[in-house]
């Protein structure tokens, strides 16, 4: 039977996400975004609270590093590190997502760590902050694209190409690059390796001005003759043409539910603060029962913005659910990130739009958080490539067939 209470064990979890959100990332939110690639001091002291749950193995860190490290399941059927992060980041970016983004040692590389890393290498790199670094001029939701290469010169690997868009590109240890083995033998020689910051050949060129998620920093980094140690390599560097790009998805397959569960949590917010804003005009949302006939068309609309995000929130535990139960879920995840992104983009506008001079000033954080909510419906894969994964499941036909 499923049960859609909050598990009992995440709670406190779930209590102390929302008071980050409300009492750590709210009070700065403006303040970063308009500061933007002003590093937040702030998070520093959650960092360190953050680690300490970690490694003392009683928290389920709300964030990529604490979900890949909670994943190691014991075939029980159980709600663990994915529902733990998802439940998580759903409160802290009620709070704020761009500062979510940019908690330090919660980047999208340590997953790829947790997931793909030997453990070996989980080990070596665990105190790190890793960033993921996939996208190319070339290369964005097409990673087959990717051009960044890396050869073997005895004991080392070493990177030449460019990365953009990369999330903690400045801000964190390390990066974990996409890059080719041998073009010719397309997505199967595609790899991913941990790079260190302050490594010779390894340049972070610039940062980027953006919409929303100012917080957050986006990086263009660059590899020049970049030689790292042999076994920085994520997986095996043998190429199996059938395997393709098998570690990515395990990675996506995990992180796309906590991108819908980021976009769930800044609707969330939206749709509240809408809420109060309309009760000072006197428009009241109370209950749905009764009140379909006789509503405030500003209510109504409320109401079924509210059922939106319940689905979305419905398929988001249910992706995460699955991951932690060890079933595939790639349809699942993907759904989960299609729906709650679109939702979250239509509500945070939408009530941009019904707050009037409220929702488009700066004075309330309606419109930062409709810019905020963009990004969610973009990377991890756009709304397009996930609704082409879905399809391409559903009707089992091979990329190749479904582009
Ligand atoms: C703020 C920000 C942070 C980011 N962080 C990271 C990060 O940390 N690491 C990283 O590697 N990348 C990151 N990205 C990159 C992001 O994942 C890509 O922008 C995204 O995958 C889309 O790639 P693109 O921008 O090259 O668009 P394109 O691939 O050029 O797509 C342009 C448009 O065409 C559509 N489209 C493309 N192909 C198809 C198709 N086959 N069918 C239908 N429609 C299609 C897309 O949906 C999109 O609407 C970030 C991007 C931004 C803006």
């Amino acid at each position: 039977m499923i049960c859609l209470e909050i598990p009992k064990k995440l709670r406190p979890l779930v209590d102390q996400a929302r008071q980050v959100g409300e009492y750590v990332f709210r009070p700065i939110s403006r303040k970063y975004d308009t500061a933007e690639h002003e590093y937040p001091k702030e998070l520093d002291i959650l960092a360190s609270l953050l680690k300490g749950m970690n490694e003392g193995g009683g928290g389920t860190g709300a964030g990529a590093g604490g979900l890949s490290e909670k994943k190691k399941a014991d075939g029980k059927n159980r709600n663990g590190g994915n529902m733990a992060t998802v439940l998580g980041m759903t409160e802290l970016c009620w709070g704020d997502v761009g500062l979510s983004l940019t908690i330090p040692g919660q980047g999208l590389g340590n997953s790829a760590i947790s997931a793909v890393g030997s453990a070996e290498q989980r080990k070596r790199f665990g105190h790190l902050w890793a960033a993921m670094a996939i996208t190319e001029p070339e290369a964005g939701s097409d990673p087959s694209a990717v051009r960044t290469t890396a050869r073997l010169d005895g004991d080392q690997w070493v990177l030449d190409g460019e990365k953009i868009f990369v999330t903690c590109g400045e801000r964190a240890d390390a990066v974990v690059a996409w890059a080719t083995l041998d073009r010719s033998q397309g997505r199967a020689a595609i790899k991913s390796f941990v790079v260190e910051k302050g490594t010779p050949g390894m340049v972070v060129d610039r940062l980027d001005k953006k919409l929303g998620i100012r917080a957050s920093d986006t990086a263009t980094v660059s590899f020049t003759d970049c030689r790292i140690p042999k076994d920085n390599i994520l997986g095996s560097p043998d190429i199996k043409p059938k395997r393709g790009l098998s570690g990515a998805k395990k990675t996506f397959d995990n992180t796309r539910p906590i991108v819908a569960a980021m976009a769930i949590g800044v609707a969330r917010a939206s749709l509240e603060l809408t809420r109060e804003l309309l009760k000072r005009d006197g428009i009241v949302a109370t209950s749905y029962a009764g009140t379909q006939l006789t509503a405030h068309a500003a209510e109504a609309e409320l109401y079924r913005m509210e059922a939106e995000l319940e689905a979305a929130r419905l398929l988001t535990v249910k992706a995460a659910w699955m991951a932690d139960n060890k079933i595939p879920n790639s349809v699942e995840a993907s759904m989960s990130k299609a729906k709650a992104a679109r939702v979250g983009n239509h509500i945070t506008l939408r009530c941009v739009e019904l707050c009037g001079a409220a929702g488009y000033g700066e004075r309330q954080l309606l419109e930062k958080w409709a810019r905020d909510s963009k990004i969610l419906d973009i990377f991890e894969g756009t709304q397009q490539i996930q609704m082409l994964i879905i399809a391409r499941r559903l009707l089992e036909k091979p990329s190749a067939d479904l582009r």
